[in-house]
């Protein structure tokens, strides 16, 4: 009998159980329902749990056998800001907070990995069945990891994987390297000094240097990153002034920064700073830049890219594992854990047909039929990368 075979028999359960956490969905740090229902599962299965991991995260261990080694498998429990559209049984009991994002489905197939395991056991070491929070830019990742999570439940590797719309039930995407861009916020304060709109020599319009600093900001991606290198700076703020007659004082300009390495990040930051600083200078003014890296890019371990993709095709078949899935612009805050642990992010397909949604969109919904394939996933990376010993 084929794993997913053997998980079939766990998909009403786990259908259940994402459902209730879809009906009641909780923003980054708040998922204490959530984590409770998550911690009396694990409990009720037979594992070691530790709550309050990193605020509201949980881990969950499993051993089996004599054997030292020890993976760690990771879901993301939070729910978004979005006013759910949906009018299906399980919508959200809560208003202007939806799961648009599927995390719900992540936590139910990696609890279903856990149930699956910890009746079988036919593995040797350890799995951390690590249920973060706060994914959603609040960074529940980070959290866990400065909350000793590593120290505490040590790994040799981690595996994570996000359902992607667009991509067919049944299907897997994986790829070595960089996956998803790492990502900064900015602020950038100019500050000159306001004068009359009729009187423009008695001051120095803020307004006019930062309009200039959106413009030659511009310019560092197109000629300081070497074209082979991938960034965006996108300026998506820019404020100054109240009235018709009046030079203000001050501007204020804000955006993100993406890019796929830590190293070229560094070079945007430092070009701005330069950029911001000497074309204020220019007009006589000054700028203050506030540059916040808030997630670092996702890069998975090339040689457990192989591993998780030689996975995926013995429960789907080879074809049916893109293994060079386009970058994604967008960022996750897996990348945390993977700058600790090497290992795999990837994502499983959560149904290319009409009616299918993209994420962080009000009439989202995660695909049920995806979830004995995820949970199958786990189960089988951990039979094998913990094969236990004839
Ligand atoms: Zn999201
Ligand atoms: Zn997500």
């Amino acid at each position: 009998m084929t794993t997913t075979e053997q998980i079939a028999p766990l998909h009403a359960e786990m259908t259940a159980w994402r459902r209730d956490i879809h009906a009641h969905p909780e923003l980054g740090f708040q998922e204490t329902r959530t984590a409770g229902l998550v911690a009396d599962r694990l409990t009720a299965f037979g594992l070691e749990v530790t709550r309050g991991v990193g605020r509201t995260g949980v881990v969950g261990t499993l051993r089996a056998g004599s054997g030292r080694r020890a993976i760690g498998l990771r879901a993301d429990m939070d729910a978004l800001p979005i006013d759910e559209a949906n009018t299906f049984g399980h919508r959200s009991q809560h208003a202007g907070v939806m799961h648009a994002c599927g995390h719900d489905g992540h936590t139910a197939m990696l609890l279903g990995a856990a149930a699956y395991l910890a009746r079988t056991r036919r593995f040797d070491g350890t799995v951390h069945f690590i249920f973060q929070p706060a994914e959603e830019g609040l960074g529940g990742a980070r959290a866990m990891v400065d909350d000793g999570l590593f120290e505490r439940f040590p790994c040799e590797a981690i595996f994570g994987m996000h359902n992607r719309p667009s991509l067919a039930v049944g299907r897997f995407a994986v790829r070595a390297g960089p996956m998803m861009a790492g990502g900064a916020f900015f602020d950038i304060q100019v500050t000159g000094k306001g004068t009359h709109g009729a009187r423009p020599e008695a001051g120095i319009d803020a307004a006019l240097a930062a309009a200039q600093i959106a413009v030659t900001l511009q310019s560092i991606v197109a000629r300081n990153i070497a074209p082979v290198e991938t960034a965006v700076l996108s300026v998506t703020r820019l404020h100054a002034g109240d009235a018709y007659n009046v030079i203000p004082q001050t501007a204020t300009l804000g955006g993100t920064v993406r890019a796929f390495s830590r190293d070229v990040m560094r070079e945007v930051e430092s070009a701005m700073r330069r950029v911001a600083t000497n074309t204020a200078a220019a007009f006589g003014a000054s700028a203050d830049v506030d540059f916040r890296e808030l997630f670092a890019p996702t890069v998975n371990d090339p040689a457990e890219a192989e591993f998780a993709a030689r996975i995926c095709s013995e429960l789907v078949g080879a074809d049916n594992v893109d293994r060079q899935p386009p970058l994604i612009m967008a960022s996750e805050d897996f990348s945390f854990m993977l700058e600790r642990v090497p290992g795999c992010y990837l994502n499983i397909g959560n149904g290319d047909g009409a009616g299918g949604c993209e994420v962080h969109n009000p009439g989202y919904d995660f695909n049920d039929a995806a979830l004995p394939l995820g949970a199958a996933f786990y189960a089988r990376l951990v039979e094998t990368r913990l094969a236990a010993r004839a």
